[in-house]
């Protein structure tokens, strides 16, 4: 014990620490409160080595050991958290990894905008205050063919808002089939509790009817609510009641008609293969009321909630207090705006939005790009299997979960260390590569991978690789 004190007493000090030139070129680079924090972690991790194991070292190695994990430190605390991921899920809407990527020319637009002033609530025409949608808002009647329209935060944000200032205190049916759960707690039941709303549902899971509708219906129903189904399907013996139907009753009666899409898509997916998914305009021109969809699902925008549908409830949607408090910024609107131009022509959309482009990329593309990782791989290393093989990515987000998106996966068995090892080690790349575990193999789906992410993709593998 006296030894181990003794060793301890021989630890520099912060002070001694910082004189030495390594710790005043940090000072130098960067922020002293960061510097002065790495050195005391550097220090008292040594301590608990001296105690672990006491044993005695020259001044000129205490301090080589401890500026050594002070680094590390030093360089974690001054790097940022939130960085670029390489996904190689396949999964191209994914939530956690940011949904949808923007394109180069969506990024210059906010760029161009939000590093001066702009004119965001300026009318240039009149030289008076201006309103903060009507950038987006003539896109998205041209496009949309809605009377018009208006950007919320996100899409749980937009159906909060709409249920607040359409049907509060009042009743809305809902089938029950339709009482969804979307991935990170948007549940319908709860977000109509927190509007003030009542839910009213009708039918059963698997079967709803128009008479369950018309039976519910009373001096308090505020509002007939459709919810897409998003990222689950019923099969087999099912019924439930068209968006014609339902819009048909809610005249009779004088009913609102709102309906959540979640992801919405303005092209025809039927030019892909996919049946299942409306475009957005053919919704609107059901005459239903009120739409909401996200805008960085199959949309391939920014973040956000669009609301569009007839003029006179957007209106009265805007004199909510919530819409202050859920407005989107000049980022969001300059993104969108971008984004909404692409659509103007749908094949420019469907090759320019990266969401789009991902997922309905030629398959002989993404072979040939599958093909360049393996080949650059097996140059540079013998100590893992490396081959191509075929599977199938996902759409995401709630988006299109029956559709097949078959695909080339690079298929990954180590030598020298555990799958799950090299996964493990693959995330903490310094740029994070994110894969997914197939029997004893890492599979890396080269539909979600970028062209420009190959070089940093086969390093980090190599690295990874090496013991
Ligand atoms: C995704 C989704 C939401 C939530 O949208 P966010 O943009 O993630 O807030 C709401 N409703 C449905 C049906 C969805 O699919």
């Amino acid at each position: 014990m006296k030894e181990t004190l003794e060793i301890l007493r021989s630890l520099p000090s912060v002070d001694e620490i910082l004189k030495t030139g390594d710790a005043q070129k940090w000072l130098e680079k960067y922020p002293r409160r960061f510097v002065i924090k790495a050195i005391r972690e550097g220090i008292d991790a040594k301590r608990h080595e001296i105690f672990e194991e006491p044993k005695t070292e020259s001044a000129y190695d205490l301090t080589e050991s401890i500026m050594s994990v002070a680094f590390k430190r030093l360089s974690s605390f001054t790097s940022f958290r939130l960085k670029p991921v390489i996904n190689a899920t396949g999964v191209v809407i994914h939530t956690n990894l940011g949904r949808s990527p923007l394109s180069k020319k969506v990024l210059e637009n906010i760029v161009s905008v939000a590093s001066g002033y702009s004119n965001l609530e300026y009318d240039l025409e009149t030289g008076k205050r201006g309103k903060r949608y009507t950038h987006v808002v003539s896109l998205l009647k041209e496009l949309t063919g809605a009377e018009d329209a208006v950007i919320v935060n996100n899409n749980a944000a937009a159906v909060l808002l709409c249920l607040s200032s359409l049907a509060k205190g009042r009743e809305v049916i809902v089938s029950r089939g339709e009482l969804v759960e979307i991935g990170g707690s948007f549940r319908i039941p709860d977000i109509m509790v927190q509007s003030g709303s009542v839910l009213r549902e009708v039918g059963t899971t698997n079967k709803t009817h128009l008479y369950d509708y018309e039976k519910a219906i009373h001096e308090n129903t505020g509002m007939f609510l459709k919810v897409h189904q998003s990222n689950y399907r019923m099969i087999g013996f099912t019924e439930e009641v068209s968006i014609e139907d339902l819009v048909r009753l809610a005249r009779k009666h004088s009913i609102p008609v709102m309906v959540d899409l979640g992801s919405g898509c303005f092209v025809d997916l039927k030019t892909y293969g996919i049946h299942s998914e409306p475009m957005v305009q053919d919704i609107v021109k059901k005459e239903v009321d009120i739409i909401t969809l996200s805008g960085d699902k199959l949309l391939g925008g920014p973040q956000g909630g669009v609301i569009i549908g007839k003029k006179r409830y957007i209106e009265f949607i805007q004199k909510h207090p919530l819409m202050r408090a859920m407005r989107v910024d000049k980022f969001t609107l300059s993104a969108f705006e971008a984004t909404l131009m692409e659509y103007a022509d749908t094949d420019r959309a469907s090759r320019n939005i990266p969401t789009l482009k991902m997922l309905f990329q030629d398959r002989t593309i993404i072979k040939k790009r599958a093909k360049r990782i393996v080949l650059r791989l097996r140059k540079r290393t013998a100590s893992t299997d490396i081959t191509l093989s075929k599977d199938s990515s996902q759409a995401g987000g709630g988006s299109l979960p029956e559709a097949e998106f078959p695909t080339y996966v690079v298929s990954i068995k180590p030598h020298t260390m555990s799958v799950n090892a090299l996964e493990k080690r693959l995330r903490s790349a310094s740029t994070p590569v994110i894969g997914r575990i197939k029997e004893e193999s890492l599979l890396l789906d080269a539909r979600t991978i970028m062209d420009d992410q190959i070089e940093p993709l086969v390093d980090a593998i190599i690295n990874a690789s090496e013991l």
